[in-house]
Formats: C-alpha cells, sequence, structure tokens
C-alpha cells in the first residue's frame, strides 16, 4: 500500500480524478472521510480539495483531505443554500476587454467583493490593450492605489502574457469575466495547444456544448491549475451582509469606526467619515457607487442580510 498526495480535479459520480505528481488517478472515497483540521459545513470533496490517497496496484482510496484555505461558493440552484463549488483556488484572474465589450466598473468591483469573501486573491487583467489604452488608464491609478494588482496585456500581440505565465503557473486561477473579453484566448496564448472545453470559459449561453453544473481543474505544464466551470456567471454574492461588504472595499473600511453613528451604512448619514472622503475626493466616486449599489443588494429579501437590526435604516 502507498499513500500519495493530490488534489482532486473532477468528479464522475463517485469516481474521483485526482492529479498527482503529474499523472491523474480515478479513484473512489472512503466514506469516513478523515478532514484534518476539522469537518467544513460542506464535508463533500469538491474540486480543488488535497487528498491523501491510499493505493493498491491500481487501486484508490481517498482516505484524508486537508483543510481548505478558500472556499468558492454559488447558491444552488432552486435553493437558498450556498454550495462549495471549489477548494483551495488561489487566485482569480478578472479579464476585462480595453475597449470592446465596454469594460464595466460595477462588475469589477462586484468580482472583487465575491474574491474578497472567498478567501481569492484578485488580479485585474485589461486584454486587448493593442486596441488602445485611453478609457481604461484612469482605472490602473484607482485600483492600484487601492493595493489590487493590475495588468495590462494583449493575447494578441502578446503584451504582458509573460507575466501572466509567471503568474498562473504554480497556483489554482479562476478566470472571470464578461465574455467576449479574451479569457480562452489569453488562456490559448500563453499555453499553445493547451485544449480547453469549447465555449466553458466564455461563458456562453450553453448553446452547443454539454451542460454540465461541476467545476473542473484542468492541470497545466507548470503545475498549476486552471478552474473551468460554468459556474462563472454565480460567482456573485452569496450573502454578503452589510458589514462584509464594508470590509471588502479597503478606502471604506479603512473609516469605519469614524463616522458618527457606530452602525453607519455609509449611504445618508450625518457625520460620515466616507462620505466626507468622497467629497474630498480621496474616494473614487464610481467606487463608492459600485458600493452603494451593492449594499442595496446587501436589503434584498434573498441577499445578505440575517437578520434586521433595529436602527440600522431599511432604506437609503
Ligand atoms: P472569452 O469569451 O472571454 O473567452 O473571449 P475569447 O477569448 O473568445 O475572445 C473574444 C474575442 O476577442 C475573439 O474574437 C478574440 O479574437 C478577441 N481577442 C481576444 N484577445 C484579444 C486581444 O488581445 N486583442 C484583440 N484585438 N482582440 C482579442
Ligand atoms: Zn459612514
Amino acid at each position: 500500500m502507498d499513500r500519495v498526495e493530490g488534489t482532486v480535479i473532477a468528479r464522475h459520480g463517485a469516481l474521483i480524478r485526482v492529479h498527482t505528481n503529474g499523472r491523474t488517478l480515478l479513484v473512489t472515497s472512503r466514506r469516513r472521510l478523515r478532514w484534518r483540521g476539522g469537518r467544513p459545513t460542506a464535508p463533500n470533496l469538491v474540486v480543488g480539495d488535497r487528498v491523501i490517497v491510499e493505493t493498491h496496484g491500481d487501486e484508490g482510496v481517498i482516505v484524508e483531505v486537508q483543510p481548505r484555505h478558500s472556499s468558492l461558493l454559488r447558491r444552488s440552484p432552486g435553493t437558498r443554500k450556498p454550495q462549495v463549488i471549489a477548494a483551495n483556488i488561489d487566485q482569480a484572474l478578472l479579464v476585462f476587454a480595453a475597449t470592446k465589450p465596454p469594460p464595466k466598473r460595477g462588475l469589477l468591483d462586484r468580482f472583487l467583493v465575491a474574491c474578497h469573501v472567498a478567501g481569492i486573491q484578485p488580479v485585474i487583467t485589461m486584454n486587448k490593450v493593442d486596441q488602445g489604452t485611453e478609457a481604461i488608464a484612469p482605472w490602473r491609478s484607482v485600483y492600484e492605489g487601492l493595493g489590487y494588482r493590475v495588468l495590462f496585456v494583449s493575447a494578441r500581440t502578446g503584451w504582458g502574457l509573460g507575466t501572466v505565465k509567471r503568474c498562473l503557473s504554480e497556483s489554482t486561477t479562476l478566470f472571470c469575466g464578461p465574455s467576449g473579453a479574451g479569457k480562452s484566448s489569453i488562456l490559448n496564448a500563453v499555453y499553445p495547444g493547451f485544449k480547453l472545453r469549447v465555449g466553458s470559459l466564455s461563458g456562453s449561453t450553453g448553446k452547443g456544448r454539454h451542460t454540465t453544473t461541476r467545476a473542473e481543474l484542468m492541470p497545466l505544464p507548470s503545475g498549476g491549475f486552471v478552474v473551468d466551470t460554468p459556474g462563472l456567471k454565480e460567482f456573485g454574492l452569496w450573502r454578503v451582509d452589510a458589514s462584509t461588504l464594508q470590509e471588502s472595499f479597503p478606502e471604506i473600511a479603512q473609516h469605519q469606526g469614524c463616522c458618527r453613528f457606530a452602525d453607519c451604512s455609509h449611504s445618508h448619514e450625518p457625520g460620515c467619515a466616507v462620505i466626507d472622503a468622497l467629497e474630498n475626493q480621496e474616494i473614487d466616486r464610481q467606487r463608492y457607487e459600485s458600493y452603494v449599489t451593492l449594499l442595496q443588494e446587501t436589503r434584498l429579501p434573498d441577499g445578505g442580510r440575517r437578520e434586521s437590526r433595529p436602527g440600522n435604516p431599511a432604506a437609503p
């Protein structure tokens, strides 16, 4: 009997595909798994889980799971329960095009909140810089000023792809972004010949591809993985409450505790340090608008609000 460590890259019912030392094993899982560091709330094996497999000849069985350092959740269809779709994702490449399709700040800010909540490092990636960077140049200073990593790249000319390749090499990376931003093109330019499931990264409408609800990890030649998930569009906000939202905006978190009211929502209150900073142009107005939009979503019935707190205004 041997014990090997590996990463779950796909699930097919009871069969689980585990990547270990450059090869792939098809194994089963012991019913009573040992969860190192304690059982998680959703004790199901998901892609990205780091596992110990006991092998006997050609057969293998998963016996142990390492603690997860991040969990990507989505609301499971038809219910309000969260579902873990992947574990241990290190980073998300948030891909937008410089001009076409027009990049949307609101979507970027939503992704940044989702990354914060999931414990995933965001890398803002502006693609198609060969088409001109006038529209997005101001983004760079705003987001770098907030401490985010911003890459300018072109899948077409190869500009900046060396950095992307280094960034992907040993990490597990989720690609997010609107359809047509160039996610597949970037991956194909960085790893020529690397075959993606058609349409899977592009978040297309599902036409001409088999629809699966499961995420998979695709091993990269360099040791890292790319997360291929049809659930990308659902990488939205799940039950984010107002205080989590505020922590997800560094420029708002920075003023936390400086407002007149301890439970200030920073949307309309007098003596609000965030609104003061906005008026002094220390906070970018579009970022603030994203915050207000997302704050309203936390107040929707199936949004983030776990309980209504008296004294917390229900509407701005
Ligand atoms: P995805 O939906 O995000 O995977 O986007 P695709 O990779 O399918 O790219 C969408 C379109 O943008 C395709 O027609 C690509 O040829 C084009 N495209 C991708 N990257 C670039 C780039 O860097 N520059 C230019 N000019 N076009 C690009
Ligand atoms: Zn305030």
